[in-house]
């Protein structure tokens, strides 16, 4: 059977992680978050200095990826990930407003980009995944197999991210949310490399109105479509 490369892009907190886990889970394949990767280098740049508002250095962080270990750990029984920067978890750093309002800024540097999407096609050589992103259909696997591009109205977007967040216990502001979420999809949309577009081949899935059953069900009849369409896959 051959390998399947299924890439989720789109807009920012509109739940592609929760449908791409729970798609890996039921296919039995990989589960890869390609913006824990960018929050990670994010965050290594937060805290040697290479970050801050207002500030970036580019050539400073781009001098430091080397200097980065940043490994994953998936449980696939639980469908969660856990992501280490040089062996620490930062898992729940990462996904803080501190890093969120620093990520488009550094995931616009060129050579972070090529960094990442080098290790990213790597990852999806000789398995089967499913990757969630921004420019994983248009770029990093422009011959994905099935493209979903996932939106949902902002509103939704920052109410979701706002219960994930305070579900953990940590601090959120949903007003504060809302403009970062908007921030994000305009920087993310506007930068020079791989800016966030959906493919041309994408079927897009907005989701501001689905539950996670319907959202896994749609993701999930299209892979059906193409098993179908392409038996040996
Ligand atoms: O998916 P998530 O919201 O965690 O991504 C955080 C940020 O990482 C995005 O807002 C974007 O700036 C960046 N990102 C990217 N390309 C990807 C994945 C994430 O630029 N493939």
């Amino acid at each position: 059977m051959k390998n399947i490369i299924i890439a989720v892009d789109g807009h920012s907190s509109c739940g592609k992680s929760t449908v791409a886990k729970a798609v890996a889970r039921k296919l039995g394949i990989a589960y890869i978050d390609t913006g824990a990767m960018y929050r990670t280098v994010t965050l290594y740049a937060i805290r040697h200095g290479l970050a801050k508002e207002g500030y970036i250095d580019t050539e400073g962080i781009a001098g430091a990826l080397g200097d980065m270990d940043i490994t994953f750990s998936f449980d696939k029984e639980m469908g969660r990930n856990t992501t280490y920067l040089n062996g620490e978890n930062v898992e729940d750093e990462i996904r803080g407003m501190a890093v969120s309002g620093l990520v488009s800024p550094v995931s616009a540097i060129p050579a972070v980009r090529a960094k990442l999407t080098d290790w990213q096609r790597e990852m999806g050589r000789n398995q089967s995944v499913i990757m969630d992103g921004r420019d994983i259909g248009t770029t990093v696997f422009p011959d994905a197999d099935l493209k979903i591009f996932m939106t949902a109205r902002p509103e939704v977007r920052a109410r979701r991210r706002y219960d994930e967040l305070t579900a953990k216990g940590q601090e959120a502001n949903l007003a504060e949310i809302l403009r970062n979420v908007e921030e994000r999809d305009r920087q993310d949309s506007t930068r020079a490399v791989s800016p966030l577009r959906k493919a041309d081949d994408a079927i897009v899935l907005d989701n501001s109105d689905m539950t996670r059953e319907e959202q896994f069900d749609f993701v999930i009849e299209r892979v059906k479509e193409i098993k179908q369409a392409h038996p040996c896959k």
